[in-house]
């Protein structure tokens, strides 16, 4: 529990939000600012940054709580897919410092559905791809 933190003032029940799901170890709210129709957030219930920071039981307890809600989201909403999204650093449109997952039910219906790939895939240098995937796996 962070004191100056959103999400632990959220799971404490100190900031109101609309709760969606909880278990020992996490917890599920609407976003305030969703892509689409069904955006939420899970959190570990314990304080963790990022996605460097949090522990591996923690990260293992939020995807699974993700998962099961997304398959109810899908089912429930009528979605056509979802999105698990995570942003680990202010440069990747990290904005709140306390790990979440972003779980966005996607939709054909663009009435619901705001969000769009932020890039355009192009291929990559063939030897940049080969030479940066031999180093992580060195470093690996
Ligand atoms: P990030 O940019 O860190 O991946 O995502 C942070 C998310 O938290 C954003 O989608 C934003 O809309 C959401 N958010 C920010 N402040 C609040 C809040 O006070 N309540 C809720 N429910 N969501 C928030
Ligand atoms: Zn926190």
């Amino acid at each position: 529990m962070s004191d100056q933190c959103l999400f632990c003032g959220i799971v404490a029940g100190d900031v109101p939000n609309v709760r969606v799901a909880e278990d020992d170890d996490t917890y599920a709210f609407m976003d305030i600012n969703p892509a689409a129709d069904g955006h939420l957030l899970v959190v570990p219930k314990r304080h963790s940054t990022d996605l460097l920071d949090i522990s591996p039981s923690d990260l293992a307890a939020v995807t699974v709580a993700a998962q099961r809600i997304a398959k109810v989201a899908v089912a429930e909403l009528g979605a056509d897919g979802v999105n698990l999204l995570n942003c680990c650093g202010a440069e990747a449109w990290q904005t709140v410092f306390h790990f979440h997952l972003h779980v966005v039910p996607r939709y054909a219906d663009k009435t619901k559905d705001k969000l769009l790939l932020p890039w355009v895939p192009t291929p990559g240098d063939e030897g940049t791809i080969t030479a940066l995937g031999e180093r992580l796996s060195a470093a690996l």
